[in-house]
């Protein structure tokens, strides 16, 4: 009786997702139905389940719910697979015992974690790793020349653009190039963040010359990142007020990382401002689509990820804001096909990136809804712009009411106007309807959950 109730949900599930989504998320899970109205799902991994959390969990409710006419929990367990369970997978699968985790593969960037790093510093960070493009030219060559001679033709060094192009990253690769090339200095690298509070530390416990004597006295490279967080708190500007001065009269070189010209940084003590604009000032603009591309590859090589041109291209297309955002794509791309066993296609690669392609919501238009609905229900937009009251128009036409009032920011009149110049009364009735029906009517519901499914939203 109960497996009965998941083959039927199963079997609806499959006309609803298309095929590849089917046999990735549900077919070779591990579904155990109890009386308690409770469904236990197996998945071989936390990534499974979060991905089906946030696609599908609705719709898997609304499918129990449609067989039972009761509201179910479903509970996911990452569990490893046991023999048991390996029966149900495909071929394919059963050569692994043990679920595939999004297992990194032994590459340049595990072996480099793995030796020791002077300083902290990530050895996967490094100059001789960062694409270089238009938008990144000028502040790679300057970080070569201040880690071949530091102190001497750019200082302070002053890096600034917004997040995630590799700011971060620079500042990493300037010290492991300082202590490939000059091994007895003595670096110190922190963020603005950590200064500020060992500053708070030692005022607190009295340990001011130590600090002092860390940055100023047994330092002959200073990197601080994320050095805007000092701005707006005056014990902290003071101290590094003067850690500077002692430092750049020393020519000792000082690199700093900001998200923004020192000019523009809001509450920055004006001595600041000048002084970080003594030296150079280098800014990183977003990469091109060609730069873009070059990472993904860089990126693909060093994860051992084979990525075809088509994919690579499909990447670099639609992911344009930063490179933090280009490797997150990539990596959840190939998370994806390992986890799920396929081969990085395009199709994959359009499938597991479909969220990101369509942040929808905000640029969700009432057209769309509309659209949308009348595709849905074969129907016109101007069906449901018009005032015909036959409930083969009516029905549809609240349902896009409703989907406008809660998935835009639209206003009642607002609506009202855009469905045929409509009394907003009128649009308030039938969210209200639409809303009260959604309780009880299981075929509604599933109706306006595959709307939502194909608005994204
Ligand atoms: P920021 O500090 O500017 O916010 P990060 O330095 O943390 O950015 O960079 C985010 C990610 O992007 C890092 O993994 C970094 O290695 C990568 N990255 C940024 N720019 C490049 C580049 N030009 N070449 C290779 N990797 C890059
Ligand atoms: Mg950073």
């Amino acid at each position: 009786m109960s497996n009965e109730i998941v083959t039927k949900v199963l079997e609806s599930l499959r006309t609803k997702v298309s095929d590849f989504n089917y046999r990735n998320w549900f077919q070779n899970l591990q579904w155990e139905y109890s009386e308690s109205n409770q469904v236990t799902v197996k998945v071989p991994s936390r990534f499974i389940k979060d991905w089906i959390t946030d696609h599908y969990l609705e719709l898997i409710k609304f499918e129990f719910f449609r067989q039972t006419e009761q509201e179910h929990t479903i509970i996911f367990k990452v569990e490893r697979v046991v023999n048991r369970t390996m029966e149900l997978f495909p071929e394919e699968l059963k050569t692994t015992q043990v679920v595939p985790q999004a297992k990194p593969p032994v590459s340049v960037n595990v072996m480099a974690q793995k030796m020791s790093a002077p300083f902290g510093f990530n050895l996967k960070y490094r100059l001789d790793n960062f694409v270089v493009g238009t938008s990144n030219q000028l502040v790679h060559a300057a970080c070569q020349a201040v880690a071949r001679q530091p102190g001497i033709s750019y200082n302070p060094f002053y890096i600034y653009g917004g997040v995630g192009l590799g700011k971060t990253h620079l500042l990493n690769a300037i010290g492991l190039e300082v202590h490939k090339l000059h091994p007895t200095w003595r670096i110190v690298s922190i963020t603005g963040e950590r200064f500020t509070n060992e500053v708070i530390g030692a005022i607190r416990f009295g340990k001011t010359d130590e600090l002092r004597r860390k940055y100023r006295d047994t330092c002959d490279l200073l990197l601080i990142d994320d050095i805007q967080f000092i701005a707006g708190k005056d014990r902290t500007q003071e101290e590094f007020f003067h850690t500077f001065n002692t430092l750049y009269e020393a020519r000792k070189q000082i690199v700093l990382a900001s998200d923004s010209l020192p000019r523009n940084i809001a509450k920055l003590e004006e001595r600041l401002k000048s002084r970080f604009s003594w030296g150079l000032m280098a800014d990183i603009q977003s990469p091109d689509y060609e730069t873009r591309m070059a990472i993904l590859k860089r990126k693909a090589e060093e994860e051992r990820v084979s990525l075809s041109d088509s994919v690579c291209s499909f990447i670099a297309e639609h992911v344009t804001t930063n490179v933090r955002e280009l490797e997150g794509a990539l990596v959840r791309v190939s998370a994806f096909a390992s986890l799920a066993k396929l081969p990085v296609t395009l199709d994959l690669a359009q499938e597991v990136l479909k969220d990101i392609m369509h942040p929808s919501r905000s640029n969700l238009s009432v057209e769309m809804v509309q659209q949308a609905v009348a595709d849905f229900y074969n129907l016109k937009i101007s069906d449901l712009k018009s005032h015909r009251r036959h409930q083969s128009l009516a029905l549809p036409r609240h349902i896009a009411m409703y989907l406008c009032k809660k998935h835009l920011e639209a206003s009642l009149p607002e609506i009202g106007e855009r469905f045929g110049g409509k009394d907003h009364t009128t649009v308030l009735h039938a969210v209200q309807k639409i809303q009260s029906h959604l309780e009880t009517n299981t075929s509604l519901k599933g109706d306006v959950i595959l709307l939502q499914k194909s608005l994204g939203v």
